[in-house]
Formats: C-alpha cells, structure tokens, sequence
C-alpha cells in the first residue's frame, strides 16, 4: 500500500507516551487516597479538580425539581424524544437476547439465564460541555436491561449544577444523582464511600482521567469499555462533499484537544478541499480554540491509492466513529471490522449518533474497536450458564468420563466427584 500523507498530527507517540503516564500517576494517586480516606478525600479531589464542596455531592428531590424547572420546555421534549429512540432500539436489541436451554444428551440438560447486574453506576461527562446525552446512553440502557439500581455521577460545570443533565438524567430513571466528576467520581462509585454506594459495574465516556480510572479500577468493579476522547475516521471516495467532510471532520474534533479526527480518501483533490475547507470553518466555529488544537496535534489525512486500500487503513485504524461517504457506504459493513460505530453515507453523521438518532454513542477508543463493541443493553446483562442432569444412566455415563478427563489432569478430587455418581447410578468404577 503506498499510502501519501498530506496531514500528519503534531503531537508525538512520545508525547502522548509522556501524558499517558502522567495521567497514570494522577488517577492512582487520587484513587489510592479515596481508599483510604473515602468522602474526605472525594471532596478535597471535588475541590481541587471542580472548585466544587457542596453540602452533599448527592441532589436532593427538591433540588432536581429545581434543576428541571430551569430547562427549557424544548429542551425537555427534545431530550424525550431523543430517550425515546435510545430506548426503542435498546427494547429492540433486548428482545433479541435470549434465555438458552438445550437436552444435549437424554436427561441432561445446559442452559444459561441472562440476569442484569444489580448495581450500576453512569459516568455523564461534564467537563467541557453539559453531555446530557451520555445520560440517556447510560442509564437508560442499564433500566432498559433491567437494572434495579442506577446512580448517576455528573460535574459541576462553571461552578454550577448542570441542569439539563440533571433533567436528562431524572428522565432516563436516575435512583440517584450525584454532582461529582473525574476520577474522585470513578474511584467513589467503584469503592463506595461513606456517601456514594458501590456499584457492581460501571458504564459512561469521559476524558483521559475518567478512563483511566476505569482502566485501574476494574476488577473492583466491572466496567464497559474504555471509551475515552472521541475519534473520527472519514473514508471517501471521488465523490464525497469536501465540505461536508470537513464540517463532519470538525463536529468530532470540537470534543477536546485530544480528539483525533482522520480523514482516509483515493481523491487527492477531495483531500486537499477537505483540508482547505477545515481552516475555513474554524474561522467562524466557536469552539475554533479546542476543534482546532485537536486538528492540529491529532489530524490525519492520507491518500490511498484505491478504495480497498482505505477500508484496510481504516480497520487499522479501528477509530470509535467511521463515516463513510462513498458510492456504495454499505460495503463497509463487509470491508471493515474494526470500529465503535459506522454511519454509512452522508445522509447520516456522528453528531446523530452522538446526540439523538437511538444507538449507544459509548464506543471504544485507542484502537479497542478491535475487540469490543459499543455499550448496549448486553453489557448490563450477566449471562450465566446452568446444569441439570435428571437421568442415573447419564450422570454414572458422564462420571465415568469425569472420572477420566480429572485423573488426565492429576485432579484426583475432581475424579472422586465422577467415580462417586457412576457407582451410585452404574454400580461402576469406584475405586477408592
Ligand atoms: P469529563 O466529565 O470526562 O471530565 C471532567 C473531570 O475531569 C472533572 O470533573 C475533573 O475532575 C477531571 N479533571 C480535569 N482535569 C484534571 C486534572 N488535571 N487532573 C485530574 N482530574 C482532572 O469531561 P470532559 O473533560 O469534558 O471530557 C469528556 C470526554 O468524553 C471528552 O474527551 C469526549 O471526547 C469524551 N467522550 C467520549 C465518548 C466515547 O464514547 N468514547 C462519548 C462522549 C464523550
């Protein structure tokens, strides 16, 4: 493949090596002292990271009534309506996981059940912008499988209650919501605290500190995904809008500085517009000094001599959201398998997918679209498997061979289990 980079990002694999690790030590400082000092260190990380000690990080009833009286009625129905589809396709993906059982040998029988898990706790990013639809992503999903107990961690912003997240977040089915954010709300949900109760697993997107947290606290408690700084990847043909491509380019971009966003073209000449079209958006773009910086130290363009060859870097790539604007974008679906999320065709963008159009917009990050998919309702779900063996003949035929398959692995307990049920049920192979 020889691929022609007309766009390389400024930023460094030694770079993002170096912040990496800092962010690291960061995250482990701050969660070891949660363990050991619970609230008290909770709050002085709220205050450090947030300039934010309220009386108690977790909102009254009468404050979330409060919050919700200052959205806009607009806002409200756009939030229910954007739910609305969350929820119809999470129904949808629900109805399509199924219980198990089967007779796999006369009088045995091997299912598995789907339980959701008990506890959950939404991470709703705040830092930079209310991201109001992380709550939907979330907590909803998580009541959609049938999780009994959701809590909601979200950050001040500017000093303040989000109230439209508060709103999103009441909506989807909070139990309860707390103002807290970054790694002191991680490590606070994961741990529990005097204040925050532990939850079995948590789900949510965040900065680099918010995933990091994740990373180091698994285990602890089960999480998602790393779904960290948002990524864009951009395949084109010829005939893609140039312009288009670069609106679409900037709409991920504008996350944060660390957001990559790549485009992936054969036509030199959709690429060069493309380039030149992004320096003129962020002439008039308000959010220039983030999307831009973020252009600057993580955008890519590179030109592949045929489409083959772009699906290939793309997949290479496995960036958390693809676009593809082609003639046939459904060919993605058979050339590529590494991604969080495609959009096939200019009809559709990322912005849908991350504000209202009805899938998850939790989606992997740093190339982990090679192993996992996006959140979904299955992610709530533990699916656990059963036994019954309701026949003496099969239990003394299977003990039997129990027998033999433990003593190949010098199991000699394991063996004694076997050799017990065939001479209780076969009057054979007792000897012991
Ligand atoms: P955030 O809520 O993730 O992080 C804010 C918190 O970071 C603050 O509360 C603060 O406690 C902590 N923090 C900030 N600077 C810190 C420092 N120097 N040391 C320790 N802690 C610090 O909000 P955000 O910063 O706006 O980031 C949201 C992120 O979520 C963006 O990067 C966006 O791209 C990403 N995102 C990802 C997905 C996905 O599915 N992958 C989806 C939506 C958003």
């Amino acid at each position: 493949m020889v691929a022609r980079r007309l766009k390389s990002p400024a930023v460094t694999t030694t770079d993002n090596a170096a912040s990496s690790l800092k962010v690291t030590q960061i995250v482990k400082g701050v969660i070891d002292d949660i363990r050991a000092n619970g609230d008290k260190a909770v709050r002085s990380y709220s205050e450090k990271f947030d300039k934010w000690s309220p009386e108690s990080f977790k909102l009254s009833d009468a404050q979330i009534q409060e919050a919700i009286c200052r959205v806009s009625p607009q806002t409200i129905a756009d939030i229910k309506e954007a739910q609305r589809n969350v929820r119809t396709f999470a129904e949808a993906q629900r109805a399509s996981i199924k219980d198990v059982e089967i007779e796999i040998q006369p009088g045995v029988f091997l299912g598995h059940r789907n339980n959701p898990i008990s506890t959950a706790g939404a991470y709703i990013p705040g830092g930079r912008y209310p991201l109001l639809a992380s709550a939907h992503m979330t907590i909803l999903t998580a009541k959609v499988a049938g999780v009994p107990h959701v809590i909601a961690c979200t950050p001040p912003i500017n000093g303040e209650v989000p109230a439209a997240t508060v709103a999103a977040a009441h909506l989807a089915g909070a139990d309860a919501i707390y103002i807290l954010g970054g790694t002191q709300a991680v490590a606070a949900m994961a741990l529990g605290t005097e204040t925050v109760p532990k939850v079995e697993f948590l789900a949510g997107p965040g900065n680099a500190f918010v995933a990091e947290a994740k990373r180091q606290l698994f285990g602890e408690m089960g999480i998602d995904l790393l779904a960290g700084p948002t990524e864009i990847l951009i395949v084109a043909d010829g005939q893609a809008d140039p312009f288009t491509v670069a609106t679409d380019l900037l709409s991920q971009a504008e996350h944060g500085p660390d957001s990559p966003a790549v485009l992936i073209t054969n036509s030199e000449e959709v690429a060069r517009e493309a380039m030149r079209f992004v320096d003129e958006q962020l002439k008039s773009l308000v959010t220039a000094p983030v999307a831009g910086q973020a252009w600057r130290d993580f955008g890519e363009v590179v030109v592949v001599d045929n489409m083959d060859e772009a699906y290939k870097l793309a997949d290479e790539f496995a960036s958390e959201h693809v676009q593809i604007f082609t003639e046939r974008p459904r060919e993605a679906l058979d050339k590529m398998t590494n991604y969080g999320a495609l959009f096939l065709g200019e009809k559709t963008c990322v912005s849908y997918g991350d504000k209202c159009i009805g899938t998850n917009h939790v989606l992997p990050t740093k190339k982990a679209g090679r192993y996992t998919g996006g959140l979904w309702v299955g992610k709530y779900l533990k699916t656990q498997t059963y036994q019954e063996v309701v026949s003496e003949k099969a239990s003394g035929e299977l003990g039997l061979l129990c027998g033999r398959c433990s003593r190949a692995e010098q199991f000699e307990g394991h063996a004694r289990s076997g050799d017990l049920r065939s001479w209780k049920y076969l009057k054979d192979g007792y000897s012991w």
